[in-house]
């Protein structure tokens, strides 16, 4: 049989594993072979290296999957569940991720050529995120009001909003996905989960931990495949109810626009355009380094990174130098190369783009610091990596200052007072994440405070929680992942009015003579 699924290093057999199975399309708790029986090759940014074949479905798998979903829900079984049921499903799913941690890893690095150890974080957050929901189960059953109506019960509940699709990007496959599918399983909704065509692994090994964590069949549902061809149906189709959909503006919008004929709720997470904002009393080493995990963690394919350093004017120059020199020494290489430091970018067509963005940036007035060329010996010329770039003298007209380049690309920008780095910060047109670096903590609470971002840094960059909100301001979405919030997207709220002691209101009774209306 053609069509074998994983590669050796891969593989595992777990739950229904059917080695003759092609795996990608996965409807009512089984794998299905996709209808036109087409497939695709997964390779390892980082050396070409094909590390999977999976089904490229069509349209009318999507459909099939979403039928799935719809049988799933409208049946009742899952939605009729009890909260704290479902969180055990969750908490069973956080136990089994950390048990399989290791195969985990090693596909979430293979698909997208970040290092292992990375992906082994990646692993732990994701089993965090689980049990962070599965955690909450029970905890809000809505409220009662005090209606003042002598008489009257008053609650206000909390259902599911239904099928779910959920569309998810490349940089953290599963993570971005599990920030989804966690709190759509709580709330009590069934679900497609349509992964990047790129990064699909993960995503496939996910369908078959919820099962044998106990998920019933058909409540939780994959089609692999392009968006256009797959992800689209999700946000078009009148038997989904709600979109989630983690990934580029552009894509953005069109999903928002496709779900709107339905009416569907719609919950974007988009990209950023990030400030880290240092002031001259930054403690000097700290913002430095974390200057530079800000922006080249995961070389840059991070949609929080912080891709703008507004620094103060005055110690601009020897921390800009300093700056240079360690990223220069940052060492890029594949998955399981140890002394490596980051990875590949994705693909050579989004390496092109980053080089095409550096060389834009150059060609509107800023000055090339270090990085901008693409490796053409050695290693690095096999993978699609590109160097730590950093562009000086740039300001906010410009479109390397605006515009999200997803890639190892930081741009420098100076200020001069406290009121020019709150302006300069908020002048872009996304809003996802920044950071303030000041030893003066009423400063450091004035700029956190002034800056019109989702997630908001004081001397640090990067951690999060899954208990907290995360989510942005203008484009760079709508609507919050994580935290009680995140809950709350997959929830409709309901009004249950009872009156206890129940007789006639009457209103429509005719006007009697003689009474005055
Ligand atoms: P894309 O927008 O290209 O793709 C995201 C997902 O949407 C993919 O699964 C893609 O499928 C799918 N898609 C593409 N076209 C359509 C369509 N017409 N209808 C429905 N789905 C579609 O983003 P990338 O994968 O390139 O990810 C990078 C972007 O994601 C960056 O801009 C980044 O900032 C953002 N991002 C935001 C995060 C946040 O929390 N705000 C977190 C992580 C990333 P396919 O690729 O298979 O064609």
């Amino acid at each position: 049989m053609s069509g074998v699924q994983f590669a050796e290093n891969r593989g595992r057999t777990v739950v229904d594993q059917d080695a003759a199975l092609l795996r990608g399309l996965f409807v009512d708790g089984r794998w299905r072979k996709p209808a036109a029986g087409k497939t695709r090759i997964i390779a390892c940014p980082a050396d070409g290296k094909q590390v999977a074949e999976v089904a490229e479905c069509t349209d009318a798998d999507a459909a099939a999957a979403v039928a799935s979903a719809r049988r799933a829900f409208d049946g009742g079984g899952w939605p009729g569940t009890s909260e704290k049921e479902r969180g055990q499903v969750l908490l069973r799913t956080a136990e089994l991720l950390e048990r399989d941690k290791a195969l985990y890893a090693r596909a979430e690095a293979l698909d997208t050529g970040k290092r292992y150890v990375e992906a082994e974080y990646d692993i732990d957050d994701i089993a965090a995120c689980f049990r962070y929901y599965g955690g909450i189960a029970g905890t809000d059953a809505g409220r009662v009001i005090d209606t003042g109506v002598p008489g009257s019960i008053s609650r206000v509940v909390y259902v599911p909003v239904g099928v779910c699709g959920l569309i998810t990007p490349w940089n953290y496959p599963l993570l971005q996905a599990s920030w989804k599918v966690a709190p759509a399983l709580l709330a009590g909704n069934t679900f497609v989960l349509k992964p990047s065509e790129l990064t699909p692994s993960t995503s496939i090994l996910l369908m078959e931990t919820l099962l044998e964590a106990g998920l019933p069949a058909g409540v939780a549902n994959l089609v692999t495949g392009t968006g256009p061809d797959v992800g689209a149906v999700l946000s078009e189709s009148a038997d989904v109810d709600l979109v989630s959909f983690t990934g580029g503006l552009a894509t953005g919008i069109n999903v928002m626009k496709s779900a709107a004929t339905t009416v569907k709720r719609v919950a974007l997470e988009l990209g950023g355009k990030n400030p880290n904002i240092v002031f001259a009393d930054a403690h000097r080493e700290a913002a430095l380094d974390n200057a530079l995990t800000a922006v080249f963690l995961h070389s840059g394919q991070v949609c929080s990174a912080g891709t703008r350093l507004l620094v103060e004017e005055s110690i601009h120059d020897g921390f800009v130098a300093e700056l240079v020199r360690r990223a220069q020494d940052i060492r890029l290489g594949g998955p399981f190369d140890e002394l490596a430091q980051t990875g590949p970018l994705i693909s050579a067509a989004h390496r092109d783009k980053v080089h095409a963005f550096v060389q834009a940036g150059i060609d509107e007035g800023a000055s090339l610091l270090c990085g901008g060329y693409i490796p053409d010996a050695g290693v690095l010329s096999v993978g699609s990596y590109y160097p730590p770039t950093i562009l000086d003298g740039c300001h906010t007209s410009m479109k390397a200052v605006q515009d999200e380049s997803f890639g190892p690309v930081l741009t420098v920008e100076t200020f001069s007072t406290e009121e020019e780095a709150i302006m300069l910060a908020n002048d872009t047109a996304y809003g996802l994440a920044g950071a303030v670096w000041t030893q003066d903590g009423s400063r450091a609470q004035r700029v956190a405070g002034a800056l019109r971002h989702g997630t908001v840094w004081i001397n640090d960059y990067h951690p999060y929680v899954p208990q907290a909100e995360w989510g942005g301001f203008g484009k760079s979405g709508n609507g919050r992942e994580l935290g009680l919030q995140g809950l709350a997207e997959y929830r409709e709220t309901k009004h249950i009015w009872q009156n206890i002691n129940p007789k006639p209101s009457h209103w429509f009774e005719p006007p009697q003579a003689g009474v005055q209306q």
